[in-house]
Parts: C-alpha cells; sequence; structure tokens
C-alpha cells in the first residue's frame, strides 16, 4: 500500500491514531510513551471520520496526542514533513490511506485497548475508578449541552474538583503533568472549551 502513498503527511497533519491492541507493544518498546497519549472517555462527543460526522463514544479509546492547538499528530515533523516513528508507526497509520479509506474500516470495528490494558498498577486503577465514579463523563456532557447561557455552580464545582484531583495527583504521586491526560482523560476545563465556554479556575 505505502507504493501508493505519496508520503505528503496531509493525513498525520489532520489527525493523530487510535490505539489498537497491536500497538501496546509500542508502549512496552519505549516508541510510545503514556505521555505521548490521551484518553478519551465514553460519552465524550468526537467527530466521527467515517461516518463524517459528530457522534458520543460509547467505549474508552486512547489516542496519540495532537500539537496544543492543532490536529496535528505529535510525531509527525513539520520540518521534514515527516513521521518521527515511521518504521514503528501504529497499525491505524499502516493500514490507513487517503484514496481507500474503506481500509480502515476492519481495524475500526475491533475493540480498542483501554487504559486497564496498559497500567500495570492496581493502585493506579483503583484510583481511575474512583475518578470516573466521581467526574461521570456522561453526566457532564448532558449538562453541558443543556446549559442555557451561564455554567451553574454544581457545574463549576465538578470543573474544579476534576483540577484538584489531578493537581492532587501531580504532586502527591509525583506523576507528570504531561501524562494526566492518559490516566484521567482531557480535563473537563479543556473539554468545556469545546463548546465555547470558559471557567477561570483559582489555585
Ligand atoms: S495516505 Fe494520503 S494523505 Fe496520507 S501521506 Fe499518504 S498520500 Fe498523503
Ligand atoms: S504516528 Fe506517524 S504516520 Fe501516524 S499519524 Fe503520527 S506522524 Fe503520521
Amino acid at each position: 500500500m505505502d507504493i501508493h502513498c505519496r508520503r505528503c503527511g496531509e493525513c498525520c497533519r489532520h489527525t493523530s491514531p487510535t490505539l489498537h491492541y497491536q500497538d501496546i507493544e509500542l508502549i512496552h518498546r519505549g516508541v510510545v510513551s503514556v505521555k505521548d497519549l490521551y484518553t478519551l472517555r465514553p460519552g465524550q462527543r468526537v467527530y466521527d471520520n467515517i461516518r463524517q460526522r459528530p457522534s458520543y463514544l460509547e467505549d474508552e479509546l486512547i489516542k496519540v496526542k495532537e500539537r496544543p492547538g492543532t490536529r496535528q499528530c505529535i510525531f509527525y515533523n513539520p520540518l521534514s514533513a515527516s513521521c518521527s516513528i515511521y518504521q514503528q508507526r501504529p497499525a491505524q497509520c499502516r493500514v490507513f490511506f487517503c484514496e481507500r479509506p474503506e481500509l480502515l474500516k476492519g481495524l475500526f470495528s475491533q475493540k480498542k485497548p483501554t487504559r486497564q490494558d496498559i497500567i500495570n498498577d492496581a493502585e493506579m486503577l483503583k484510583i481511575i475508578d474512583a475518578h470516573n465514579r466521581r467526574v461521570d463523563m456522561k453526566a457532564f456532557v448532558r449538562k453541558v449541552e443543556s446549559l442555557r447561557g451561564e455554567i451553574d455552580e454544581a457545574l463549576a464545582e465538578l470543573i474544579r474538583y476534576d483540577q484538584h484531583f489531578r493537581d492532587f495527583i501531580h504532586e502527591r504521586l509525583r506523576i507528570p503533568r504531561q501524562e494526566l491526560s492518559f490516566y484521567f482523560g482531557r480535563p473537563l476545563s479543556e473539554i468545556l472549551k469545546d463548546y465555547g465556554l470558559e471557567l477561570e479556575i483559582r489555585v
């Protein structure tokens, strides 16, 4: 398939890959680290590239991060217009070819790994479970999408809780900040911005 690919990098500038089970070994081999990844939690609104419309996630997904403020994959090097892990790129990048998007359908229909498949630390998994229960993503998205005007106090409290939880984990457990969006998904304060809303969080 590569013989047809012009290696123009257009696809890498507009999206980053979702991890599949066959990509977990890239983490074990140190090609990709958890600081390069983030988690999308069930209930989050995403853009469905296959159906070409927004949808709500039913299952958790792990994705390679994009460069801040863009949709460009962090492994794409704009100076050399190339992938910095090309020889060991994730499965989605190996299968994807822009002129034959149907090739991705088989891979997309496969069950995807979750944080539980990657994290080998029972204590961290318990912390993630506690965060999932307290910061209910489906309820958060429902609430944000039903807002008429201002952010109410209950929503503001949940967003502040999410931020303070992350600060606590960083400070007490020494988890680097770059890894927090893998362990706990995107912060609620960032997801809020997707809806054109903002909340000032005082520390
Ligand atoms: S798959 Fe298409 S968009 Fe991506 S690098 Fe190849 S030619 Fe460019
Ligand atoms: S991992 Fe490499 S091939 Fe895949 S989207 Fe990123 S830059 Fe492109």
